[in-house]
């Protein structure tokens, strides 16, 4: 097995969560992609076991954060099932306002219900007419006393209905683009807060995406986190330490495709011999593997990164880059699976075949593919780099 840079203890958990994938969920994950149901007995398995504590401080409850850790945990799961994997991964983009820009009490208000799984979290950033470009945002919260009224709404929320608490942004100044957002935690019992419709959809199945609306719908004041019209630098900051879980989720289905296509390679035969052992299969077989191992490199690089505090710039770039590639990959590798396995492959007895309709939102949500190439890309431009032929004529 290639090298890591995890510790004895981070692998110990690992080892725990690759038997919990293997004995507890890989069974469930064809059931829960035909039913489109939300997994609740996956939901109590992660706080038997403590799972959602990885990513919150001893003193809220959690077992010490780790973002290298959170990823890890998130591919595991994704190998088997990536709608198992998304609730981590959900838990952690929706408390990540709460841990970031939270106040202390805040964050005793909300995290270790979080951390123990009892609450389930939201991020709320999409709507109908504003997905890629965010500030484009209708919804509004205005201050009245000791509240904010919220109006408006969000689409394609990942956990809507099932959450008790969403990260919410909305324009505190209608006359500003993303200078005039703000975030706020909405719980889901709050007066004119409602879910609407769930989404039916190609792949994630047992993962609720759906409308929420607010109709003056009314939070305390201190539900506001950090001030008024930092939202938008709040809601990038959480992404640039959510979306290389994505890339966890991506590099899961990848590993989990390539690991059964070459299972399945060494036992059919054709022309009297394994699948594997034709040159074209074995090639493709290699490609999928170094793809995997590239991306995990990636991936587990920016987990160290974000864990050794690092912010800006080059967290932002490298962050976009481990989800760029890593669902990249998950499409390529899916694909490739499911062209190994033949007629096989595209009938829903096999794991691939889901794993092929799940890898495709990971190249589309928190901001889609195209987006991270144009994060990358602003942040290479901004680095004025020495060309190294520079003066030669
Ligand atoms: C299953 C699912 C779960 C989701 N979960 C959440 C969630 O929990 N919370 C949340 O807030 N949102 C969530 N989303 C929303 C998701 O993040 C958005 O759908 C995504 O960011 C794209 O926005 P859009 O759909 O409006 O596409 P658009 O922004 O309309 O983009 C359409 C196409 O144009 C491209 N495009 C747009 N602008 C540019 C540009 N400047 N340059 C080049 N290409 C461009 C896009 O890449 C895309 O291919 C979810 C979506 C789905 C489907």
């Amino acid at each position: 097995m290639p090298a890591d840079p995890l510790t004895d203890e981070q692998r110990e958990i690992r080892d725990l969560v690759r038997t919990l994938s293997r004995e507890r969920i890989a069974p469930r994950a064809a059931e829960i992609d035909k039913s489109a149901e939300f997994p609740w007995d996956v939901v109590e398995l992660f706080r038997e076991n403590d799972l959602f504590g990885i990513m919150y401080d001893e003193e809220y409850g959690g077992i010490g954060e780790s973002s290298l850790m959170t990823f890890v945990v998130i591919e595991e799961l994704s190998k088997v099932c990536a709608t198992s994997g998304l609730i981590i991964a959900v838990q952690e983009l929706g408390s990540l306002g709460i841990k970031l820009a939270g106040t202390d009490e805040q964050k005793r208000r909300w995290l270790p219900k979080l951390a123990s799984g009892e609450w389930l979290a939201a991020y709320a950033l999409t709507e109908p007419g504003s997905g890629s470009d965010s500030a484009a945002m209708l919804s509004t919260a205005r201050r009245e006393g000791d509240e904010w009224i919220l109006n408006g709404g969000k689409r394609f929320i990942t956990n809507a209905g099932v959450a008790s608490a969403y990260v919410v942004f909305a324009k505190t100044d209608q006359q500003e683009g993303h200078k005039g957002i703000s975030a706020f935690v909405v719980e889901a019992d709050s007066p004119g807060f409602k879910v609407g419709r769930i989404e039916p959809k190609m792949g994630i199945k047992g993962s609720t995406t759906g409308e929420i609306f607010f109709d003056d719908c009314r939070i305390p004041a201190d539900n506001l986190l950090g001030e008024e019209g930092e939202g938008f630098a709040i809601a990038m900051r959480i992404l640039d330490r959510s979306r290389p879980g994505i890339g966890a989720q991506g590099l899961g289905l990848a590993q989990g495709a390539t690991d059964y296509a070459l299972d399945y390679a060494k036992n059919r035969e054709t022309m009297g011999k394994p699948i594997a052992e034709h040159q074209l299969i074995a090639g493709t077989l290699a490609d999928m593997e170094t793809k995997c191992e590239a991306g995990r490199g990636l991936l587990y690089r920016v987990g160290q990164l974000i864990d050794e505090g690092a912010d800006g710039q080059e967290l932002t770039k490298l962050s976009a880059m481990a989800k760029l590639y890593c669902t990249d990959i998950a499409m390529e590798v899916t694909t490739d699976a499911v062209q190994i396995l033949g007629g096989y492959g595209y009938i829903s007895e096999h794991p691939v075949e889901r794993m092929m309709r799940d890898a495709k939102i990971t190249q589309i949500y928190e901001g889609t593919n195209q987006i991270q190439r144009l994060v990358i890309a602003r942040e290479m431009l901004k680095e004025n780099r020495a060309f190294l032929l520079a003066g030669v004529s």
